[in-house]
């Protein structure tokens, strides 16, 4: 974190010190809520749970080296006092944002936030020390947290804004204003809650909506939704896109063997990029994340080199491994909703294999009453990308079966069945994808990813 003493942390967070709390010690590391974590230099949150209390855990991270507790119920030890706790940490992360000299980037989107961010993230490491998003920890406890892992000499802080709801992107924008802010698509994503898409882009929208005159608004030019939001923006425009003219594209696309290479071509020249990210999806988010480089003025050839050795996303999220037996393995386990439905089954139908191509889909939870359409579309979807077999998992995937008419298609009600019936059918070279709505479908892709079998 930046360093403050206890008397501005708590004048920041409107709280009060406690008397065994020394004002002038330095806070310099973070804030943690997780006693475990809650070390020297640090600021240890307790956070009130449904299980357990963090209060009680105060004297814990005392042992450890931190400097106070932010606590809102009495504890032994120093402590801040304030309301509420998550209020407290938004307020220094307010000031952290403004205390730092760090260029922020915000990343927005129906789908590929966090696989962008990671790319975005790990870009702007090559450039110079680095805070962003880890995983998916965007909420309201997450986005300030972020911030405050801020250090004095952090040059970019890289962030995943998350939509729940109407105003919810502008509430986290101006806890850390982002000089430049991208737009991946807009979708009907399982989280948003929004009922319809035309809310869902508005959500979206406050993003460039957010940014000033001298920010950069990076935008999706495919998607006619994110595409028309220049018109809601002060800031200076970048586009992205395969299809329609944009500022940065991706020209000569050789689908490879699902790990797409492509020209990149800016406004400051072309480079070849040679993706290890398998699937469409990915090139698109791989051109937002150069759209954003771009603007920071990352050198061209530099770039491509690093986008090729961008590896390793966050968990669950097209991770393809193989395993002993020569199975090939898509783990897009972390969520589903149509669109990632659709491009993972895509990517699997251009898989190389000398096998089959299985694909083990469980529910696109949250549809309501779309739900029915979509996993219908989604059998046919399948069945269009060359897909051998299809295991269906829990209620509500029963529409895959049916729209996949001509495949070997089988619903079964849960994971275990699911396991069983793969390991009846699975066989050395044969290319297996699994993916579901968060829980639906990890024990499958745990299973496949055990040693033993
Ligand atoms: P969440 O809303 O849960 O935070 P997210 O927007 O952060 O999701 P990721 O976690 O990056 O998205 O990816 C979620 C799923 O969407 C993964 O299965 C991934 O393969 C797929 N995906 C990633 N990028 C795209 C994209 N540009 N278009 C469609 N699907 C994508
Ligand atoms: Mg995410």
């Amino acid at each position: 974190m930046i360093p403050m003493s206890l008397a501005q942390v708590a004048a920041v967070m409107d709280g009060k010190l406690s008397e065994s709390a020394d004002p002038d010690a330095v806070v310099t590391g973070g804030v943690e809520y997780d006693s475990r974590k809650a070390g020297p230099g640090g600021l240890f949150l307790a956070i009130p749970g449904d299980k357990v209390d963090g209060h009680d855990f105060a004297e814990k991270a005392a042992a450890q080296g931190a400097v106070a507790t932010v606590a809102t119920r009495p504890i032994d030890g120093p402590a801040i006092y304030v309301d509420n706790g998550i209020d407290a940490l938004t307020r220094l992360a307010k000031h952290v944002a403004a205390a730092s000299r760090a260029r922020i980037i915000g990343v927005t989107g129906s789908n590929g936030k966090t696989s962008t961010k990671d790319l975005i993230g790990q870009l702007c490491a090559r450039l110079g020390p680095t805070v962003a998003t880890e995983g998916n920890f965007n909420n309201e406890l997450g986005h300030p947290y972020t911030v405050c892992r801020v250090e004095p000499d952090t040059e970019y802080l890289v962030l995943e804004l998350a939509a729940r709801g109407i105003g919810h992107i502008t509430q986290l924008c101006e806890i850390a204003p982002p000089e430049i802010g991208a737009v991946l698509n807009v979708g009907i994503s399982h989280l948003d809650g929004f009922g319809d898409i035309e809310t869902t882009a508005r959500a979206k929208s406050e993003l460039p909506r957010f940014l000033a005159a001298e920010g950069t608004a990076v935008l999706n030019a495919d998607d006619p939704r994110v595409a028309r939001m220049a018109e809601a923006t002060r800031a200076g425009v970048t586009t992205f896109g395969i299809e329609q003219p944009a500022d940065v594209t991706a020209a000569d696309l050789e689908p490879g063997d699902g790990r797409y290479a492509f020209t990149l071509r800016t406004p400051g020249g072309s480079a070849r990029v040679r993706l290890r990210l398998y699937g469409l999806h990915h090139v698109y988010n791989a051109l937002a994340a150069a759209a954003v480089l771009w603007r920071l003025d990352a050198p061209l050839d530099a770039l491509a080199e690093w986008l090729s050795e961008s590896g390793r996303l966050s968990e669950r999220r097209m991770d393809v491994f193989t395993r002993p037996d020569g199975t090939t393995v898509i783990d897009d386990s972390y969520n589903a909703n149509p669109a990632s439905m659709g491009a993972a089954v895509r990517t699997l139908g251009q898989l190389p294999t000398e096998g089959r191509r299985i694909a083990v889909l469980g529910l696109m939870a949250d549809l309501e009453e779309q739900s029915e359409t979509c996993h219908r579309r989604l059998g046919e979807q399948a069945r269009d990308a060359g897909i051998d077999e299809i295991i269906a998992v829990g209620d509500g995937t029963e529409p895959i079966v049916d729209g996949a008419d001509g495949v070997t298609a089988t619903h079964v009600p849960d994971q275990a069945a699911a396991i069983a019936l793969l390991r009846s059918r699975l066989r050395p070279g044969d290319a297996v994808l699994v993916k579901g709505s968060r829980y639906r479908t990890w024990d499958v892709a745990d299973h496949l990813r055990a040693k033993e079998d």
